[in-house]
């Protein structure tokens, strides 16, 4: 299967996104992880993507573009893949739909995972994640057994400098001009289903698995 999701920064995307690709079989791909990933080597793309980043504004598209190109063209998106957090504007949609009809493949579902803004500043100050292996908790809604603890390998949490309240609210600004316009582009396509991402995980996660006709619980 081929997935976008889509929803506003602190909707649940990767939380739900680690879930359903150990149902799916399919790689997750991450824009917002492959960045962190190229700033920890500190990479030529790395000190480019973190000067957007900083600010809570978005990569340019030409550079954002290029490397799901790369990844989605690797041999293990064969079978399917999950996107998390691309396509973010118009012009990635567009260059997206440009990159699937030159590989003869075509997405199979949009879910939009909304939640009411005033909901996401509390879910990104309180995000941390694991230095070590990426996994998302919540000081409050998710915490992990033993505080600042990961429960999956024991790394240190920490708290993404974005996730600061300033860079927050222009995260969100930038959502609202940038990203939110996907939702008609998409559901214009027929691909969206629509997500209630403000109930429990679980919760969420089972709408998902019934929106994509899948019958786990
Ligand atoms: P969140 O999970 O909170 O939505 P991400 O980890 O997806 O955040 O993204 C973090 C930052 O990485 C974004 O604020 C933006 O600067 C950059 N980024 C991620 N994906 C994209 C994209 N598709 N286009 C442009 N910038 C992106
Ligand atoms: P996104 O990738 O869309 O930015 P995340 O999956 O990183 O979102 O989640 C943002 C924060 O909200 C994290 O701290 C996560 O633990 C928490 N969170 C995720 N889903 C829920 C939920 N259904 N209810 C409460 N908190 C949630
Ligand atoms: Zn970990």
């Amino acid at each position: 299967m081929r997935i976008v999701l889509l929803g506003p920064p602190g909707a649940g995307k990767g939380t739900q996104a680690d879930i359903l690709v150990k149902k799916l079989l399919v790689p997750h791909i991450s824009t917002g992880d492959m960045f962190r990933a190229a700033i920890s080597h500190d990479t030529e793309l790395g000190r480019e993507a973190k000067s957007y980043m900083d600010k809570g504004q978005l990569v340019p598209d030409e550079v954002t573009v290029g490397i799901i190109r790369d990844r989605i063209s690797q041999s293990d998106c064969r079978e399917g893949f999950l996107l998390d957090g691309f396509p973010r504007t118009l012009a990635q949609a567009e260059a997206l739909a440009g990159l699937l009809e030159e590989m003869n493949i075509s997405l199979d579902a949009v879910i939009n995972i909304s939640v009411p803004l005033d909901r996401l500043i509390d879910r990104l100050t309180g995000r941390r994640m694991c230095r070590k292996c990426g996994t998302i908790y919540h000081l409050l809604y998710n915490a992990p057994e033993v505080e600042n603890i990961c429960d999956a390998c024991g790394g240190d949490l920490f708290q993404r400098d974005d996730d600061k309240e300033e860079t927050v609210k222009s995260r969100l600004d930038v959502y609202s001009a940038q990203t939110a316009p996907l939702i008609d582009y998409y559901r214009e396509a027929g691909l969206l289903h629509d997500v209630n991402g403000d109930q429990p995980i679980n919760a969420v996660l089972a709408e998902l698995g019934a929106a994509l006709g899948q019958n786990w619980s």
